[in-house]
């Protein structure tokens, strides 16, 4: 942009979840740049994965949403909600309505295992069972629910902390579920399963699993669970990694316990993956092969296989980013290819596109890794903006006045705050904190200040 401009620079952050809000404040704690943001997010309500990934019975984690919260209330940030790039707003449209964009919109989608069986009813990506007991609004009820009737043993695959959140909301009881900010009618659900057994499967060694310690000893704690480990499979010399040498000593010590005949369990296998999933109508068993760590750090087969009886399957082996129209993708790896934020076109950067968060460096990391990635991000464009062509329509009203032409509602700052009261609201009605809002058009009427539908 021009040295002589005395405009601020407009910048437009898609994705309203930790790493977007992060950026944000990057944006707006600097003053060297006099900067105007608007943060666009697909979904009525921000916070993305704070909302919709961190387990709801994570309390403490979710707090996050406090701080972030101060973010969107900045005088020099707006809140547009319920504005999908690539539909509500093409890309080219955003770079000719800001002088930058930062692309946050993380990694939606599941990687999959790739073995037969894995489209049968009840076999269902974590991702699924996340949005569902989370409240995300693209939750898919009619797959997930009756994945979830009639089932006494579950598989979850996969040894990472989505893996661990999972089966500790399988695990729990409903009176440990209550204080949640759950949807009524997950917790209604979760209350009535009647699963008594929850397996776990890594496909390498206890000391290769990638859940942190803290989050695996809560397994041992829950009230009504006995955990059982084969103490042969956690007979290892104590790695030289912390992390793992931590993890290997609880693995050790549930492996010592004495089950106190608690109504459920949780059972670890290690060096255990599935090669397919059985079943005539839903899944039935899953068929388990027995695998050796090589030379590499890989799992490989070793031909033995055992089969474990279990009427649910859920695959907890990763995130993945998506493509978007008009912007550079990295299929192999589910991001969009950047150098210290800056998206590359062919190994160059392309003028004013940025990206941060799970989108830039893969699905890995707790929720404050994104405040260091998100800051590099804005340092870069910081850098840029003397070089930056500058929007095409620099006013602000000039997004606006294109979100009314589409017709679509989209949700400000008041808006979310509205959706935040009737939450609130919603849940002092049954004696809860907070009962999430579910469906995408309960989320608009409670942002135009009608009531949701209660349950
Ligand atoms: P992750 O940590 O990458 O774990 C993925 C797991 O899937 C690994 O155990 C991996 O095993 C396994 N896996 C991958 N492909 C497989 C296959 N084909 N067959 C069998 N197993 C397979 O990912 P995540 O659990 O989805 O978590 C994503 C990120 O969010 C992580 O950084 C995590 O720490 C973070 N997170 C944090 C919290 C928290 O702080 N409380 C909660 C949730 C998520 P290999 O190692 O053998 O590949």
């Amino acid at each position: 942009m021009e040295a002589t401009s005395t405009r601020p620079v407009r910048v437009a952050i898609v994705g309203a979840g930790p790493s977007g809000l992060y950026a944000a404040d990057a944006l707006t704690q600097q003053t060297d740049v006099p900067v105007s943001v608007d943060i666009l997010d697909r979904l009525p309500v921000p916070f993305g994965l704070v909302r919709y990934g961190v387990a709801p019975d994570h309390l403490s984690l979710r707090g996050v949403k406090n701080t972030l919260e101060q973010v969107l209330s900045h005088e020099r940030v707006r809140f547009l909600g319920a504005v999908e790039l690539g539909s509500t707003l093409t890309v080219e449209q955003l770079l000719r309505h800001y002088d930058a964009a930062i692309l946050t919109y993380g990694a939606s989608s599941d990687r999959h295992l790739g073995i037969p069986g894995e489209e049968l009813p009840g076999s269902i990506a974590a991702t699924d069972l996340v949005n569902w007991y989370c409240g995300h609004p693209d939750a898919v009820r009619e797959q997930v629910e009756p994945a979830l009737q009639d089932v006494r043993a579950a598989v979850v695959v996969g040894v990472g902390n989505v893996a661990v959140d999972v089966t500790r909301v399988l695990a729990k009881t409903g009176a440990e579920l209550e204080h949640t900010e759950m949807p009524q009618h997950v917790l209604d659900l979760l209350e009535k399963t009647g699963i008594t057994d929850v397996h776990v499967l890594g496909r390498r060694s206890a000391v290769h699993a990638s859940w942190t310690t803290k989050e695996l000893r809560e397994l041992g704690a829950l009230d009504d669970v006995d955990v059982v480990v084969d103490p042969a499979e956690v007979d290892l010399p104590v790695p030289t990694d912390r992390l793992a040498a931590r993890n290997l000593a609880v693995l050790q010590e549930f492996a010592a316990r004495t089950p106190a005949g608690k109504g459920r369990r949780i059972h670890f296998h290690f060096c255990s993956r599935p090669v397919a999933i059985t079943g005539a109508e839903r899944v039935a068993a899953v068929e388990v092969e027995r695998t050796e760590v090589d030379e590499t750090g890989a799992a490989r087969g070793t031909g033995e296989t055992w089969t474990l009886p279990a009427q649910l399957v859920v695959r907890s082996v990763g995130y993945r980013g998506l493509g978007l129209d008009g912007v550079p993708y990295d299929a192999s790896r589910g991001v969009v290819p950047s150098e210290e934020g800056r998206v590359l076109a062919d190994g160059a950067p392309l003028s004013g596109l940025y990206v941060a968060g799970w989108i830039k460096r893969g699905p890995t990391g707790i929720v404050g890794t994104n405040k260091k990635d998100a800051a590099e991000t804005v340092r870069s464009l910081l850098a840029d903006v003397p070089g930056l062509p500058g929007a095409a329509e620099p006013e602000p009203a000039a997004v606006t006045a294109l979100l009314d032409r589409s017709g679509q509602p989209y949700v400000e700052l008041s808006g979310w705050q509205a959706i935040d009261a009737a939450e609130l609201a919603l849940g002092a009605s049954r004696g809860r904190a907070r009962t999430t809002i579910h469906e995408r058009e309960a989320l608009l009427r409670a942002a135009r200040g009608g009531q949701p539908a209660a349950g």
